[in-house]
């Protein structure tokens, strides 16, 4: 049965969950229930004068001014790392049509594809430019947040690592009400996405889509860290996602690579089926809000999407399945509260009327926060012209460096920069590692995301560094940090950023991590085969040596490894704002689809963890049946 279109809170005859039945009468009821509680009273009765004036003036927004109407089965909001997966996934069904709209544009720039090139696209019209509020914790500074606003989103423009987490993070997923997400279940989604380049094992997938690979050419320093490492007794690992052992240990990372250059869900995906008649895929199409219906006496239905068009014209697209929004950590939230569904004081004080108030919408924000540890060669001036070597901007200018690449995909070109690294407990009474340590073969700035400041100087992470001197850095990761932020809307206009806290250091924790961290980091640098290359450290300079003065370092350079996670949680509880089905509390035909659902961080990198989730997410709209491995007597205990 077709159901017409009918906005909730449109019409002074339509009521939105919390107000069902005659408006005044269930708030004067509500005196009655709430006397006790007078504060819960006044803000529920606020909500409701709030949610009056504005059904005019929503009414006319929705059911006028769209330059275009289309209906499609699914539509997908978002062509980033998950968007694109389950636009492909969903689109195998010939009879399901499909709409991914993504506010960004094609990734056609040619620094996507080489995998050297991912830091001029940080900072530039692909980045969505995020940051913080300004942090007293931070001694005043804000948070650079790069995230892409292109296809592929912002594994387009990511670093490739390809780091699942450990089996425990699984475990913890499920322990916090994420039923079904447990390692065995998510396993196999990780193997489905995965075409491993080592081959198919119990823990990797050969003949997905998503290419993963060792890289061509790693750098003789990233070499000298995994063996320095080892002099120090940190074991050696050769690969980091084997859940039948310990995360622990130095090595190598794999990366998304295929033939030197990004692999990224929009170029393993989506490129294969673009040409599929049920599949529209369309960039540069901003959606500003989810368009609600509701009959009387039931939950409010997502109805389809109103988006602005590359000319600046209202379009919308109506769904007759499902709409699945895969903005992203800040998108989805954002886009969430845009369309009346979050915490209610936020709508309230903007004038959105409420559609279903979810407090858990854009809380438990978590991030991998990084400090840098940086020292130049021996002889930086005389290395200028070993760019094999330490790699500088003027690797990127060399003739034979770029015919290496285009070649044969191999040399510094297809460095991801982060080449090793090791997994460490810096306290031998925690079950996984709290830090991971990457190898850079590149002398970088204490905060490399400093020459972007608030972005409003327009400056862009490496332009202007070709005087950066030979050298390596370490840069500190609290992969399982226990602090937690939030965002909200600061105004209805979808083009505002919304406000955000990141919540660093909010447990102390953390900091110690990252301390320990620098101190280990140090170490490393001294020890053989590393030493030979250190010449002189920079970041902390070596006047910094007492804990005070080493964390103050830390609090005034810290920075984002790029892994924002868990704002509209998946959970049971009453902060959850999805259920382990993904779908959205209180509200039909929506799901969320994208690293936004984490409950908590896995400790490795985020994209890979975000790729299986959109992959299971297509098995559950499709009502296919996920088969669990039963490979939990073999998965790591520790
Ligand atoms: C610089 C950087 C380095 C990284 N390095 C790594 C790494 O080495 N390994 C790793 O595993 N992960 C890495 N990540 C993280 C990884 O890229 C993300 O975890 C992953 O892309 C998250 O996927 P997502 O689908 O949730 O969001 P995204 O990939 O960010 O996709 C969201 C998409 O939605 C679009 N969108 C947002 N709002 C709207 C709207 N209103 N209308 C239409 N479209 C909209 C965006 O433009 C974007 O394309 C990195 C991230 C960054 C930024």
């Amino acid at each position: 049965m077709k159901t017409s279109f009918v906005p909730c809170c449109y019409s002074p005859t339509l009521k939105c969950s919390r107000f069902e039945g005659k408006v005044w009468k269930r708030a004067f009821s509500s005196v009655l229930i709430y006397k006790k509680n007078l504060r819960a009273y006044l803000r529920k009765v606020k909500l409701c004068i709030s949610s009056l004036p504005l059904v005019a003036s929503l009414e006319s927004d929705v059911q006028s001014n769209f330059v275009r109407s289309r209906e499609f089965d699914y539509v997908i909001i978002g062509g980033g790392a998950a968007g694109c997966v389950v636009a492909s996934r969903l689109s195998e069904d010939k009879r399901s049509t499909v709409l991914l709209l993504e506010a960004g544009k094609e990734d056609d720039n040619f620094y996507i594809h080489v995998p050297m090139g991912f830091p001029y696209l940080i900072g530039s019209d692909l980045d969505w430019k995020y940051h913080s509020t300004y942090d007293e914790k931070l001694l005043d500074r804000r948070v650079i947040w790069p995230r892409g606003k292109v296809l592929g989103g912002s594994h387009a423009i990511s670093v490739m690592l390809y780091l699942r987490g450990s089996a425990n993070d699984y475990r913890e997923w499920e322990r916090s009400g994420a039923t079904g997400w447990g390692p065995e279940d998510v396993l196999p989604y990780f193997l489905k996405a995965e075409n491993n380049l080592r081959g198919a094992s119990a823990y990797h997938g050969k003949g997905g889509p998503l290419r993963v690979s060792d890289l061509p050419s790693p750098n003789e320093m990233s070499h000298a860290f995994v063996v320095a490492s080892q002099t120090l007794d940190i074991p050696p690992n050769k690969d980091f996602n084997d859940w039948s052992r310990s995360q622990e240990g130095v090595g190598f990372f794999q990366v998304t690579q295929a033939d030197g250059k990004r692999v990224s869900p929009s170029t393993a995906y989506l490129d294969p089926v673009r040409g599929r008649r049920n599949l529209s895929v369309e960039t540069q199409k901003h959606v500003e809000k989810i368009l609600f219906a509701r009959e009387t006496g039931s939950a409010p239905r997502a109805m389809g999407v109103s988006y602005i068009n590359s000319s600046g014209k209202r379009e919308r697209a109506m769904v007759r399945k499902e709409v699945i929004l895969s903005a992203g950590a800040y998108g989805t939230p954002q886009l969430l509260m845009l369309s009346g569904v979050g915490p209610p004081d936020v709508l309230v004080s903007l004038g959105i009327p409420p559609v279903m108030p979810l407090d858990g919408v854009g809380k438990n924000l978590q991030d991998h926060c990084a400090a840098m540890f940086s020292c130049k060669s021996k002889n930086p001036s005389k290395d200028k012209k070993r760019r094999d070597l330490y790699y500088t901007e003027e690797t990127g200018k060399d003739w034979k460096t770029i015919l290496t690449w285009v070649l044969a995909g191999k040399g510094p070109l297809t460095s991801t920069m982060c080449e090793a690294g090791a997994f460490l407990k810096t306290n031998s009474t925690f079950n996984d590692p709290d830090l991971q340590l990457r190898f850079i073969p590149f002398f970088s700035e204490a905060d490399p995301y400093f020459s972007l400041s608030d972005y409003s100087s327009k400056g862009m992470f490496l332009r202007n560094r070709s005087s950066r001197p030979s050298g390596f850095s370490i840069q500190s990761v609290a992969i399982r940090p226990k602090s937690r932020g939030s965002l909200k809307i600061q105004s209805r206009d979808p083009a505002v950023i919304p406000t955000i806290e990141s919540g660093w250091f909010s447990s102390q924790e953390d900091l110690e991590t990252l301390l320990r961290g620098i101190l280990i980091s140090q170490k490393l640098a001294h020890a053989s085969p590393l030493s030979s290359y250190f010449g002189e450290q920079c970041f902390p300079s070596t006047g910094l040596s007492k804990k005070d003065d080493i964390i103050r370092y830390i609090l005034s350079t810290c920075h984002t490894a790029n892994a924002v996670v868990g704002t509209c949680r998946m959970g049971t509880d009453k902060g959850a704002v999805v259920n382990p089905n993904l779908q959205v509390m209180g509200v039909e035909r929506l799901r969320v689809v994208d690293a936004s659902i984490m409950p908590c961080i896995p400790g490795g990198q985020t994209g890979a963890p975000t790729v299986m989730i959109a992959e299971k997410a297509a098995d559950m709209i499709r009502g296919k049946v996920s088969a669990k491995t039963s490979f939990e007597q073999n998965v790591c205990k520790s």
